[in-house]
């Protein structure tokens, strides 16, 4: 019905293409929307799709953590004519001419449990094969699932929890999932949130696939709840400034294309609202920003619609409903791009021929280790740098412990400095994750407003208005001494150091940390160093420099190797002060009452990060005799409040009495500090406002209020104290990412490792509310209980598993206090 009631999109059948092509009904058994696929059927169909299909070229481009292939089909007139259109796009990136064809790049179900989308991905990859002539200007690139791990434990979950017919009552429980849910991929990240960082699998194995393409337009697939009709483009505000006035009016063009069909069949759709443009790490957004017009469709229903589900105006939302509606965006997308392809190539090239507006090159400087990191990022992104020489910029310095970002002026860049050139292929997405701040529009928005590298590294960043000149020194590579040293250290300065000391404790390696600056063979080094002797690692016995070299070459830190324990200055290593730390027994609450995506930056930290083993501990099964063996709880965010029942807390504190750590992170934090018998005390909300003028408040003014007492994630100057063990391998400052207003006061009884003062983000958009109720607040702190301690981190330093400059600190808090 929908296909032939369009007519750009009329059927053409061409018998020589579409001859054997199976159909998904055909092929599966069964039509689309009488059930939900398994992903590997999924993969089957669109495998034969490719082999029956001179049309389609199927690869596979990467695998999730539990398996499952990752999937490419290229729609194209023919594999001839899409290698064509493939690097003529990479060479128009680079400034070399036009895209011979435009490209179309559809991604379906990034959000496990929308599983609408890979359905719809069957339905109109085979529609694209049975009409060439659609083909004659674009290529389409779809992508059928990008979270296959979160869509087969929705569809799998879904199947056990349906009876013979689905019913469509919303509270029956197949319209319910439990605990995680199927949004997130295996180690419950949300692939949506990872585009610009990369952190996990799939999102790896994807931006190198994107980066081989740069299609002109992008599509990610959604669904959103149940009641919600359907949303497509144009988006919300507040778009990011860099986007170019053509990416808004093809976004725009598309969207009255989709209208047209949508008002043609009386399905209802909205636009321009909730789905803003800003944050990088989107699947609309971060396609944006790397010249593709990238776009969100929401379909209504989500991990709650199943085969069928009443809505509250009391219709049914069937599976074949959403299907329809997402194949009828997709291929109109097609349809609207083709149309107007000559354009869509020209304004794709033109996108990359224009440097970005704002500085002219963007430079981090600091430690050698975090500036290592940094780059690697960079090299995920494709995003090209040099490593600075000596020399004097003008330009902003921001990060590097400022409160905000300098007035302008001229800037010291030191030799080894990380230098990127605004103008180059990447450089507008380079310049959207360095910039000190992106000009919010609006302050109404869905995500974190801030998100600049250098806060995100603990580096000093330089937006410099000239050219930086390179060919200075890139960080040494790490050398591994040989022979057979009296010991030997390492810094504590940077993320990698962190996989250093989990590997060497994981092989069994007593560790010594050195908690003052010291002096030895010639070298100095910062608090937190690690120092691996000899002595006290006997039972190593002759493979004990074999142990400490293997983990430094796996993991890329150098190691100095010390003849003596004699240091020039600060403590010699045999010195009582000198604490000794031996592997830690880990333990993770998980499932409810505690929030996936929280246990997931914290999981994926230990076991794919630093590769250290960490058990998940079913929150509802933890009681005194699960903890016998644990040293060290974290609490990841979560809602705490029922499951920390009064016999709860008091297991937990005699646990702690009795030598355990809890790490409480996040709403942990305020958890526990609305229990007896610990320090830490949330601050009181503050007093309403009874003033005539507040309560005369207009209606429409309900979201901006909202706003004013609200952070969305901004990004905030954390004081520290370097010399508390928690601190150590830091300056006297980092940042955090705060998403939530839930200010803790000092510890009266503890030690305030790390303080916001001035309730002024460094970077982002914080309410005026906010800011007051912030000053003055506990980020980090530390309060002794018995012979043991509670760790509190009121921000996550794991923060999306990026915010790298939070690693070590979190490590310091798993491992490095052990020895005190
Ligand atoms: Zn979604």
């Amino acid at each position: 019905m929908l296909r032939s009631a369009l007519p750009a999109l009329a059927v053409l059948l061409s018998a020589a293409a579409a001859a054997q092509v199976p159909t998904p009904e055909a092929f599966l058994g069964y039509a689309l929307g009488e059930r939900f696929t398994p992903h590997h059927r999924v993969v089957d169909y669109v495998e034969a799709v490719g082999d029956a299909s001179p049309l389609v070229t199927v690869e596979r481009y990467g695998e999730t953590p539990e398996g499952r292939p990752l999937l490419l089909a290229v729609v194209a007139e023919s594999p001839a004519v899409a290698e064509a259109a493939r690097q003529s796009s990479v060479a128009a990136a680079r400034g070399e001419g036009e895209p011979t064809k435009a490209v179309v790049w559809l991604s379906y179900n990034v959000h496990g449990d929308e599983a609408v989308s890979t359905e719809a991905a069957m339905q109109t990859l085979y529609d694209l094969t049975q009409d060439p002539a659609r083909l004659a200007d674009v290529v389409v690139v779809l992508d059928p699932c990008l979270n296959p791990d979160g869509r087969d434990r929705y569809v799998s979950g879904y199947r056990q929890r349906r009876g013979a017919l689905p019913n469509a009552d919303p509270d029956a429980r197949e319209h319910d999932q439990p605990w995680p849910g199927g949004r997130f991929n295996h180690y419950l990240f949300d692939l949506n949130r990872d585009w610009a960082w990369g952190t996990q699998p799939e999102t790896r194995a994807r931006l190198a696939a994107y980066n081989r393409w740069l299609p002109a337009v992008h599509v990610d697939f959604h669904e959103q709840g149940v009641e919600s009709p359907y949303y497509f483009a144009p988006a919300a505000e507040p778009f990011h400034p860099r986007i170019t006035p053509w990416q808004r009016e093809l976004q725009t063009r598309i969207g009255r294309a989709n209208a047209e069909v949508f008002d043609r069949e009386g399905w209802l759709y909205f636009t321009k609202e909730e789905f803003d443009l800003f944050y990088p790490a989107y699947g609309d957004t971060w396609p944006t920003f790397n010249g593709a017009i990238g776009m969100t469709y929401e379909q209504g229903g989500s991990g709650r619609a199943g085969l069928a589900i009443r809505t509250a105006e009391g219709d049914t939302l069937t599976l074949r409903d959403r299907i329809d509606h997402h194949v009828a965006t997709g291929l109109t997308t097609v349809a609207t791009t083709a149309r107007d392809a000559a354009e869509v190539r020209r304004q794709f090239a033109a996108y990359f021929q224009a440097a970005p507006a704002g500085a002219q090159t963007y430079v981090a400087q600091g430690d050698p280790g975090r500036l290592g990191a940094l780059a690697a990022l960079l090299d995920l992104q494709g995003i090209a740098y040099g490593w600075a020489t000596d020399q004097t910029v003008s330009g902003v310095r921001y990060g590097g412990g400022l409160d905000r970002p300098a007035e302008a002026g001229r800037v010291a860049v030191q030799a080894g400095a990380l230098v990127v050139a605004a103008d180059q292929p990447k450089g507008r997405l380079a310049a959207v994750l360095f910039e000190p701040e992106a000009v919010l529009g609006d302050s109404v928005t869905y995500d974190a407003t801030a998100w600049a590298l250098p806060y995100v590294y603990g580096v000093e960043g330089v937006a410099a208005t000239g050219p930086v000149a390179t060919g200075g020194p890139a960080p040494p590579a790490a050398t591994v001494p040989s022979g057979r040293p009296y010991a030997y250290v390492a810094g504590w300065s940077s993320p990698a150091d962190a996989q250093l000391l989990a590997r060497l404790l994981r092989e069994g390696v007593g560790v010594r940390i050195v908690p003052e600056p010291f002096e030895a063979g010639g070298r100095t080094f910062g608090r937190g160093a690690l120092v691996v002797t000899r002595a006290g690692n006997a039972r190593l016995g002759d493979r004990f420099d074999a142990v400490v070299r293997a983990a430094a070459q796996a993991t890329g830190r150098p190691l100095t190797a010390l003849a003596s324990g004699f240091a020039t200055s600060g403590p010699d290593l045999g010195s009582n002060r000198v604490g000794f730390v031996r592997r830690p027994s880990v333990a993770v609450l998980a499932d409810t009452p505690v929030s996936p995506t929280a246990l997931g930056e914290v999981w994926h930290w230990f076991d794919a990060v630093v590769e250290y083993p960490a058990a998940l501990l079913t929150a509802d099964d933890v009681s005194a005799a699960t903890l016998v063996d644990v040293d060290v709880l974290v609490m990841p965010d979560g809602s705490y409040g029922s499951w920390l029942s009064s016999d709860r807390a008091d297991m937990l504190r005699s646990w702690i009495r009795a030598g355990g750590r809890l790490i409480a992170m996040e709403r942990a934090v305020s958890s526990i500090a609305r229990l007896d018998g610990f320090d830490a005390a949330v601050r009181d909300a503050p007093e309403a406002d009874t003033t005539a003028a507040a309560a005369l408040r207009p209606y429409a003014e309900r979201e901006r209020r909202g706003a004013s007492e609200s952070v969305p994630g901004a990004v905030y100057r954390v004081a520290l104290d370097p010399t508390h063990p928690l601190a150590f391998g830091y300056p006297d400052w980092t940042y955090i990412l705060k998403r939530r207003v839930a200010p803790v006061d000092f510890l009266t009884d503890g030690w305030n490792v790390g303080v916001v003062r001035s309730g002024v983000p460094a970077a982002g958009f914080a309410g005026v509310q906010a800011r007051e109720r912030l000053e003055d607040s506990l980020v980090f702190g530390v309060e002794d209980v018995g012979r043991g301690e509670v760790v509190y981190l009121a921000d996550s330093p794991l923060f999306r598993g990026f915010w790298a400059d939070g690693q070590l600190l979190f490590a310091n808090a798993v491992f490095g206090m052990e020895a005190w």
